[in-house]
């Protein structure tokens, strides 16, 4: 390595991905400095985030990227088609007022945010840059250390943005701990979009012995995701064809025609991460980094751009105290993030569960779906992201159990249906803990922020100051 060279800067943001774009336009918005540095993943080559909700597309509006949206080679999604496979029938949820999402590759979709971003005043991007260690942070700033073209760099910041993805070494590096759970694997196939039933929405088919999900993201061309057993390979699917049987037949032809075609398909792992906090010190994360889920609710990338929002809304609000600022976003991130991962939690174990108890849980899904368009519109702003309140996921979730309680009450010709009951019922207790813990949380941290602690400011391309705390001045 060459020699170190010292920066000093407003903000650093690590990962030029969804969320680093979005926050570094934020906080550039706010007139700070910012230092962009990304390791250069190759995004040609992962699966990863493709369907954006109309809540995401509004989102990038918002936060000036309206050009590089309006460029997009983007497909338009009107909603879900969800496909059950017994009995066959499929419910259209439409997004709320005539909504469109957009779906396109993940490169093309991405590259142009990191192009844009890099020429927005304040901002300094830095390509195939590595963040490896974070040699100080406390409330007075950070400084961190990365490579770039053989050299050394040791960068000063008062804030520090972890938004380099799920693995996230920087959230590592800050000692912050995480639940995590690796649930599947993803393999990710592209085929002809003229196989799909309703090649503008996006699709879940549901209840057959592999979870998949398919939509649009170029003219002619769909992706289609096929959830498989942790340790799976693609050889597996292609040895065992008849865990396709109860995808719509043209679909399933193109799908093994894609198998055999396509010597390295994409594969990625399906994990669920929430981190313990989201902040210490000057040092906070956004995007995956802060948390993540099981992908079928398509909500990751909206999610990002929300954090952006949230920080930059904190930060205007709390420019001269940083760790009130800090604290302000993560509460009021905490509630949705807890949202979104249980309901893609739940979600998944109701479509890809294989015991009787999730089997009843689908047909309460259908049938809940088929006979209240209330509910079918509750549960698609749950799942566009357009809703995050906790009570509603676990009241929608109470409905559909309700529904399947309905559908399995013991009769003469049915007295087996009581043993979906038991699981289905067992079914009900996280997403009820959750609500309640989300309560309790929500209550605490209305608390804590009205405790009196020391006071650091972001000034611009200033150094922090400790001030008296608001509460004891
Ligand atoms: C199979 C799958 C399908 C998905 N489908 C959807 C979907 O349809 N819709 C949706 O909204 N979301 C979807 N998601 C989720 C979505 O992809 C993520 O939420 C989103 O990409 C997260 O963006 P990010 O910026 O937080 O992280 P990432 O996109 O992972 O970007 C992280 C960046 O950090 C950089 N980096 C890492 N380490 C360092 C380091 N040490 N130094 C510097 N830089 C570093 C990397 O180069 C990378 O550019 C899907 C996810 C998966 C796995």
């Amino acid at each position: 390595m060459g020699v170190a060279c010292v920066h000093d800067v407003d903000v650093v943001i690590v990962g030029g991905g969804p969320a680093g774009c979005a926050t570094a336009a934020a906080l550039a918005d706010l007139g700070l400095s910012v230092l962009l540095v990304d390791a250069g993943v190759d995004r040609h080559k992962q699966l990863s985030g493709e369907l954006l909700h109309p809540a995401g597309v509004r989102a990038l509006r918002g936060l000036g990227f309206g050009d590089v949206v309006d460029a997009w080679p983007a497909q338009p999604v009107h909603g879900f088609a969800v496909v059950f496979s017994s009995p066959a029938r499929t419910v259209l949820l439409p997004y709320g007022h005539g909504d469109t999402g957009l779906s396109l590759e993940h490169a093309t979709l991405t590259l142009p945010l990191l192009e844009a971003v890099a020429r927005r005043p304040g901002v300094t991007l830095l390509t195939r840059a590595r963040v490896t260690a974070v040699e100080h942070n406390d409330a007075s700033g950070v400084r961190l250390r990365f490579a770039h073209e053989g050299v050394e760099h040791t960068v000063s910041a008062r804030l520090l943005v972890a938004a380099d993805g799920r693995a996230s070494p920087v959230r590592r590096m800050l000692g912050i701990a995480e639940h995590f759970t690796r649930i599947s694997t993803m393999l990710g196939l592209t085929v002809d979009s003229a196989c799909l039933p309703y090649p503008d929405h996006g699709h879940q088919f549901v209840g057959g012995p592999l979870h998949t999900l398919a939509y649009p993201i170029q003219a002619g061309v769909a992706r289609v995701m096929v959830d498989l057993p942790l340790g799976s390979t693609a050889g597996m699917l292609k040895e065992r064809p008849e865990l396709l049987r109860t995808l719509p037949s043209a679909l399933r032809s193109e799908v093994r025609r894609a198998l055999a075609e396509d010597r390295t398909p994409r594969m990625t792992s399906n994990d669920d991460r929430l981190s313990a906090r989201v902040h210490v010190g000057s040092a906070v994360l956004v995007g995956d980094a802060a948390s993540c889920c099981h992908p079928l609710t398509g909500s990751g990338m909206t999610s990002c751009f929300h954090d952006a929002r949230a920080l930059q809304d904190a930060l205007r609000l709390h420019r001269e105290d940083l760790p009130l600022a800090l604290e302000r976003y993560a509460s009021a991130r905490r509630p949705a993030q807890r949202t979104r991962v249980a309901l893609a939690s739940a979600l998944y174990e109701a479509c890809a569960g294989q015991d009787e108890g999730m089997r009843a849980l689908r047909q309460g899904m259908l049938h809940y779906w088929e006979h209240s368009p209330r509910g079918a519109s509750a549960s698609m702003a749950l799942l566009a992201s357009e809703e995050s309140r906790m009570r509603v996921m676990t009241r929608e979730y109470l409905c559909v159990v309700g529904h399947a309680l309905v559908g399995i009450r013991p009769s003469r010709r049915q007295p087996v249906g009581l043993r979906a009951a038991v699981p289905l019922l067992r079914s009900v207790g996280p997403p009820l803990r959750d609500a309640v813990s989300t309560t309790m949380e929500q209550m605490g941290n209305w608390w804590h922020c009205r405790v009196g602690r020391p006071v650091y400011t972001l000034a611009c391309s200033g150094r922090a100051s400790p001030k008296r705390a608001l509460a004891s001045s």
